[in-house]
């Protein structure tokens, strides 16, 4: 389809993409259209293995799809790549071939220990899967972060990076990193800033503003609604371009009040999350959690569904049609 890769490091090998979720499906894709041999590594059963056969896939068991293969990238949930090492995996993956990670966590904490004879690399893009797909589509790319972390066959780094221009981040930007750096800032970006972060700051200014006795119609518009004007803004030109479309008098209170909100203190417990992380024990608290069937997860995850900004959000989205499916759902979701 498109021009085949120009990287001779993978030329002619074989390549088993385990999962064909966000990241999979969009890397298997990438890969086959920059003309590489890809096999695609499923549970014969699950909902992904006929997408991927009806894509055109070479769809596999793990185990059958890993055999021969000379790159084996592990793309399925993070929790569930130690049990898929251990059995399809480290049995059967040739000596001197390639396992490939998109995010660090399993090799830095230790959850998978691969053997001696394969290389371990890691290439991860900085951005979701599906953007992954569009932009090569495009004739571009998304930056990726590639590492290596053992280097059996002497060419450990030249196979990640033809991974990367593979799937197309070669032709954006590759940024060299370790396993340790990945997985550290991955996990502090979601816990402090992105996903725990933004969305403590939403619901308590949502609540502050309901608890004075306004309505929360309107709370929403202002905390949650509106944040999407502001991160774009974010996105496409830091904070220079979100000063230059707000007014004078948000520049105003932002430089007043913003400092009041996130302050030294909020700094001080940033530190401490980042702590947690490096001394691993966020970590094995989650593993842990994980492997008890996730009773926290759930019951704090229903605690969120159930606060009161959900219920007028989902009122006021139904009257607003351009968001309904605005981004499609992921293919599969982790952690039912
Ligand atoms: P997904 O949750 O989208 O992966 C789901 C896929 O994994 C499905 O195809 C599912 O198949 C398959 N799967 C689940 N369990 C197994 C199993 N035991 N054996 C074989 N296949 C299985 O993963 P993501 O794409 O979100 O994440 C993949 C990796 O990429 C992770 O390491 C993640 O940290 C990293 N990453 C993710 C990013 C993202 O944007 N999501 C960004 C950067 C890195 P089925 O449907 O049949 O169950
Ligand atoms: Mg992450
Ligand atoms: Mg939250």
């Amino acid at each position: 389809m498109n021009s085949s890769t120009s990287n001779p490091a993978l030329a002619k090998a074989r390549i088993a993409v385990l999962g064909y979720g966000s990241q999979g499906r969009a890397h298997a894709l990438n890969l086959r259209d920059s003309g590489l041999d890809v096999v695609v590594g499923l549970r014969q059963g699950g909902p992904s293995w006929q997408r991927a056969r009806a894509e055109g896939f070479n769809v596999a068991e793990p185990a059958d799809a890993v055999k021969g293969a000379d790159l084996v990238a592990v793309l399925t949930p993070d929790m569930v790549q130690p049990a898929l090492y251990r059995e399809a995996i480290a049995p059967h993956i040739k000596p001197g071939a390639a396992l490939l990670f998109a995010h660090g966590f399993n090799v830095h904490f230790g959850q998978i220990a691969p053997r001696a004879d394969i290389d371990v690399v890691l290439v991860a893009p900085k951005g979701p899967g599906a953007l992954v797909r569009s932009e090569y589509e495009r004739g571009r790319g998304v930056p990726c972060l590639y590492a290596v972390h053992q280097n059996a066959s002497g060419h450990a780094e030249a196979k990640a990076k033809a991974y990367a221009d593979g799937i197309g981040g070669g032709r954006a930007l590759l940024i060299e990193t370790d396993f340790k750096e990945e997985t550290e800032t991955d996990l502090f970006g979601e816990q402090a800033v992105l996903c725990g972060g933004a969305s403590e700051l939403v619901v308590k200014g949502f609540e502050t503003l309901v608890e004075a006795g306004y309505k929360p119609e309107i709370a929403y518009y202002e905390v949650m609604h509106e944040l999407k004007l502001i991160v774009d803004l974010f996105y496409e030109g830091g904070l220079k371009r979100m000063l230059e479309f707000v007014s004078e008098t948000a520049q105003y209170g932002d430089y007043v009040s913003g400092p009041r909100v996130v302050d030294a203190g909020t700094k001080q417990r940033m530190k401490a999350v980042l702590t947690d992380i490096q001394d691993g024990t966020f970590a094995r608290n989650w593993i842990a959690e994980y492997q008890a069937g996730l009773p926290n997860y759930k019951r704090l995850k229903q605690a969120d569904l159930d606060h009161p900004i959900e219920q007028v959000g989902a009122k006021l989205r139904a009257r607003m049609p351009w968001l309904q499916n605005a981004t499609p759902k992921p293919a599969a979701e982790p952690l039912k």
